[in-house]
């Protein structure tokens, strides 16, 4: 393994998933839903298939399709902000969001430049930016409650009405200021986030859009949970001012239908930026799978019913799951969003959440992730716990059920 890579080994998802498979433990670490997405969806894939539809290679930037209902879909979900994009030149159809962010940070970073994070981060973003020969730097998201018991702050509810939904955790705002140097080519931004939960605040992002216009960044930005937000509205960054023209936008068929073994994922972005992404995606896998893009682009154009569905459901998962951990003893950190929960475990006198993860499934048979492997000041993430909600609500009970037998 060359230096670039050395650090990074097995992903924790997949360690954590073998760890539930060997244990038979309930699998709450890996963020995959137990129930697959629509019927109506998997039947298009199907008849995709059947009719030999996409069974050999689609076109380099997607299939016209599929790019034209990623056009339809911004537009109807964020038109009203301004913002819209052109399929034939501003759509570009990726192997999943991971490679949408490996390609973006491949075409965009030069060696040596520096890549701001938000940390905890999602895995694949320190091992893209390794890859682009970037240099991460972190900027901490810090739990609100943590902060109120530290500083005596009394700062705990969520800004639920500030457009985007706020959380548990808190964006320094002025670390994210000083963060930025002379080498800094852009900022790799995920709301809502995973793994906190977080959904950036209106303010949080216009004061981020502020900065990159300032500073001349480009922005990177993860939006794969944009239909996950239970608390307030998703608001894309790229719908702000002087936004447009720097910002790679990356979405997931993955989160928002349930199907993340499919890996279709696509950027949206002014024509330059696209063009580029393209550049590197063409040498990472040249297209993506031709029949799950005809049956994405049928679950695109799903009814408004289907995407605020899908959210009510996971919020009342949430309050589920929520419920049994709080009742478990876990501090809860509230998400506003995504399929996550992160807990702080001191409260069960725990410490490492590293070790308490390992030690879970013969614990208790419940397997959750670890937060610190996100983080790169290992200090800031060690007693936090990520358990994962998108599962059958008897699977959850039975999850909490069981953890409550913890104390
Ligand atoms: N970004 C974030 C924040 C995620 O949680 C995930 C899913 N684990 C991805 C990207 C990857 O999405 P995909 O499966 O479409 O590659
Ligand atoms: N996004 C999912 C998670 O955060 C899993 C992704 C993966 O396994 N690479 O759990």
């Amino acid at each position: 393994l060359n230096r670039r890579l050395s650090e990074f080994g097995t992903t924790i998802f997949a360690e954590m998933s073998a760890l539930a498979v060997r244990t038979g433990a309930i699998n709450l670490g890996q963020g995959f839903p137990d129930t697959d997405g629509p019927e109506e969806v998997r039947e298009a894939a199907v008849r995709a298939l059947r009719d030999g539809r996409g069974n050999q290679y689609p076109p380099g930037p997607g299939i016209p399709e599929l790019r034209e209902a990623v056009a339809a879909h911004q537009a109807h979900w964020y038109g009203h902000l301004g913002l819209s994009y052109d399929p034939e030149r501003e759509v570009l159809i990726t192997a999943g969001a991971t490679e949408a962010i490996a390609a973006a940070l491949l075409a965009l970073v030069e060696p040596g430049d520096e890549v701001i994070a938000l940390e905890p981060y999602y895995d694949s973003y320190a091992a893209s930016i390794a890859m682009a020969g970037g240099t991460r730097v972190p900027v901490t998201l810090r739990p609100r409650a943590a902060e109120a018991e530290s500083e005596a702050e009394s700062e705990a509810e969520p800004d639920a009405d500030s457009g985007g939904g706020g959380g548990a955790y808190r964006l320094d705002l002025d670390e994210l200021r000083d963060a930025v140097t002379d080498r800094t080519r852009l900022i790799l931004l995920n709301t809502p986030h995973n793994p906190t939960g977080t959904v950036l605040t209106r303010d949080e992002l216009a004061a981020i859009a502020e900065l990159c216009v300032e500073r001349d960044l480009l922005a990177v930005t993860d939006e794969v949970y944009e239909h996950l937000v239970f608390e307030g509205a998703h608001l894309p960054l790229a719908s702000f001012p002087g936004m447009r023209e720097r910002t790679v936008t990356i979405g997931s068929a993955g989160k928002t239908f349930s199907f993340t073994g499919w890996k279709v994922g696509w950027v949206t972005a002014a024509p330059e930026l696209v063009t580029a992404v393209r550049s590197a995606k063409q040498y990472l896998t040249y297209v993506s799978a031709g029949p799950f893009q005809y049956a994405v682009a049928e679950a695109l154009r799903l009814p408004d019913s289907y995407f605020t569905g899908l959210r009510d459901d996971l919020r009342a998962k949430r309050d589920l799951l929520a419920k049994g951990l709080t009742a478990a003893g876990f501090t809860v950190f509230r998400p506003a969003g995504t399929y996550f929960i992160t807990t702080d475990i001191r409260p069960l006198g725990a410490g490492s959440g590293i070790d308490f993860c390992l030690a879970l499934p013969e614990r208790c048979g419940v397997v959750a992730v670890p937060t610190q492997v996100f983080y790169d000041h290992q200090s800031e993430g060690a007693p936090f716990v990520r358990f994962a909600f998108c599962k059958r609500a008897d699977v959850l009970e039975e999850a909490a059920a069981r953890l409550a037998g913890l104390t």
